[in-house]
């Protein structure tokens, strides 16, 4: 039996996988010794440097001669593993779907916590859920910020703002999505939301290429807007096409919850982006997800990804019925040129100094899979043509400043100690951060894998 006490009391030292074990112990003081860390400082790897991380937060972090170790600490030798920080996914919904059925019996209490779950095994720690959630969240979120539950601490949109008839094209609870059908309900929903704890307000403007006759009409998305801001709270958009998302930033739109689409971005664009001080969460796997797992279905075969799939969804992928109905849908083509503009534009907006985030839409629906969606959208953020590194500091730093979050997203002192530890060089590949050895929130091991 290893007590609080026998840590704080004497210098006791343990291999990674030794004495320190996942779990609900309270935290305390613990070093993390020859690490190669990605610094908060100056967003490089710095080699053979120290970590010390008291009760949930970094206490110091440096190169070992400059940062001492506490007497009586608790010391983990890393061996030149890297230390990176907690991945921070600005788009996911909770509870949307369970297995391979989507609809409102997945906005359960068991449904969100198994995702959570995995989020964290994934080495994402912190998750924004954008919209059609119940009530149900919030004593959940409670739960989990006292750490008496396990899972990626997260952030909700609450319903989410549709429109009637419109979008989302999605069947929930009447309690998981808002259609105002006028101003005076669209301001009545932001302050409903707000009060029951939402936020970020989220809200569609969007035709589902065509699918939906209606978008949400101007006064109704200002609305939103003006009262979400004299709420101080952040809107976050979805959106597809080039003129909506305009349309959105010149009415004040915060973030915009999905990469442009249906073209490329032009110089107005990234005028009112820059103007504004707005953010860009690219989601590069929302489109690809309907096709991927048909397209290349030896992806399944990786073990890394089979652990995130529902056994009901990897027999779903396995059939060739369902390969050749993705395959042949009329809008694949869409679905490619979709994702070619989405990694055209989130590069230029990326060198031209604009505010891009890190967000997937994991969980929106069965093939958009929690936690390895957020691997491969670092491989698609390389394809796009940032460098390991950038991709990475989009998923923590940048991830966690697109929704406010100053207190995680860096290694630094007085952050949050939420960090995973990992095999390997990042700095060569993202592929890297799946060799994950451990993960921990809050200053506490919630992952061994
Ligand atoms: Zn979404």
């Amino acid at each position: 039996m290893i007590s609080r006490r026998f840590f704080l009391s004497s210098a006791a030292t343990a291999t990674f996988a030794g004495l320190v074990r996942p779990g609900f112990a309270a935290p305390s003081t613990t070093v993390f010794d020859g690490a190669t860390i990605l610094d908060g400082q100056s967003g490089e790897l710095r080699r053979n440097w120290r970590l010390v991380v008291s009760g949930e937060a970094i206490a110091a972090i440096g190169p070992a001669a400059s940062v001492q170790a506490p007497p009586g600490a608790q010391v983990v030798t890393l061996d030149g593993a890297t230390v990176l920080p907690g991945i921070v996914s600005d788009h996911v919904h909770l509870g949307a779907y369970h297995g391979t059925t989507s609809g409102p019996a997945a906005q359960n209490v068991d449904v969100i916590l198994q995702q959570l779950a995995l989020y964290t095994d994934f080495g994402v720690t912190t998750v924004a859920s954008m919209g059609t959630n119940s009530a149900i969240v919030y004593e959940l979120r409670r739960r989990i910020r006292n750490g008496d539950l396990r899972g990626a601490d997260f952030l909700v949109a609450d319903r989410g703002i549709g429109v009637p008839k419109g979008a989302p094209p999605v069947t929930v609870g009447a309690d998981q999505l808002d259609r105002p059908e006028t101003v005076d309900q669209a301001r009545e929903a932001v302050r409903s939301a707000v009060s029951r704890g939402a936020d970020v307000i989220k809200l569609w403007l969007d035709d589902f290429q065509g699918a939906k006759l209606v978008k949400m009409a101007p006064e109704i998305y200002s609305a939103v807007i003006e009262e979400a801001h004299r709420n101080n709270k952040q809107v976050v958009a979805h959106i597809y096409y080039l003129e909506d998302a305009k349309a959105l930033l010149r009415a004040g739109a915060d973030v915009l919850g999905h990469g442009v689409r249906d073209q490329r971005v032009d110089a107005e664009f990234m005028a009112l982006m820059q103007e504004r001080g707005a953010w860009y969460i690219p989601t590069l796997g929302v489109d690809e997800a309907f096709y991927r797992f048909a397209e290349a279905p030896n992806t399944l075969d990786d073990p890394f990804v089979r652990k995130a799939l529902h056994p009901d969804l990897v027999a779903q992928f396995q059939t060739s019925a369902w390969r050749d109905q993705q395959l042949g849908n009329p809008a694949l083509p869409q679905w490619k040129a979709g994702l070619q503009h989405n990694l055209a534009n989130t590069k230029l907006l990326f060198e031209q100094g604009l505010n891009v985030g890190f967000g997937t839409d994991s969980g929106a629906m069965p093939l958009r899979v929690p936690g390895y969606g957020e691997h491969r959208e670092l491989e698609l953020l390389v394809q796009a043509g940032l460098t390991p590194l950038q991709a990475i500091r989009l998923a923590t730093e940048k991830g966690a400043a697109a929704m406010k979050l100053h207190d995680r997203g860096v290694l630094l002192a007085g952050k949050r100690a939420d960090f995973l530890i990992v095999d390997g060089d990042p700095s060569q590949s993202v592929s890297v951060l799946r060799q994950i050895r451990g993960v921990w929130a809050g200053g506490r091991r919630v992952s061994s894998a």
